[in-house]
């Protein structure tokens, strides 16, 4: 069959060893562009959590964005969009969240007393209040990619609670006035 794609005269470059399945699995994972990471995280949700086919949504930081950072205020409000769509035109019922070690998303943002990863754990958390706020019906899971002897481990991640560690939800006066002019 690759060989009839192929044949003389096509304007075909490349052809997939994958088939294509029509069939959605409904759920969606959310992480970092981060193009390091991208082969390991297929592998996790293909074969760790059994998502063949899952939708992908990888933007820089991942669902960091959602937390309420004010630097990210318009990557939050694109994301809100272009999940509140996925769930809706793709019947998602189940999101993954995956934060990673070292996420250059993290470099600039002034962590306090936190360690980045405590940071990261508090953002998933609360990133994953803010996506049941408008859609109370989809499974949230929450997981860390860290390296580890040259490879990359997924474990479970989270507080396990709301968090506290007083991230400001509302845009700052100065994004207010932007977005008037
Ligand atoms: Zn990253």
């Amino acid at each position: 069959m690759h060989s009839e794609i192929m044949s003389s005269g096509s304007k075909v470059l490349y052809a997939s060893q994958t088939p294509f399945d029509a069939q959605r699995i409904g759920a969606a994972a959310v992480y970092c562009s981060d193009g390091r990471f991208g082969e390991q995280m297929d592998e996790f949700l293909h074969k760790g959590l059994r998502l063949p086919r899952y939708d992908r949504v990888a933007v820089p930081g991942g669902a960091a964005c959602l937390a309420g950072h004010t630097c990210a205020y318009h990557q939050k409000h694109a994301l809100d969009r272009q999940l509140d769509f996925l769930i809706r035109e793709h019947g998602l019922s189940r999101i993954v969240l995956i934060a990673h070690e070292g996420c250059a998303f993290y470099r600039d943002l002034w962590l306090g007393l936190r360690t980045m990863e405590e940071q990261q754990a508090c953002d998933l958390e609360k990133a994953a209040t803010q996506i049941l706020a408008s859609n109370p019906k989809v499974e949230i899971e929450m997981y860390f990619a860290r390296k580890v002897s040259g490879l990359v481990t997924f474990e479970r991640f989270g507080t396990g609670e709301a968090c506290s560690c007083g991230v400001r939800q509302s845009p700052p006066v100065s994004m207010s006035v932007s977005r008037t002019l």
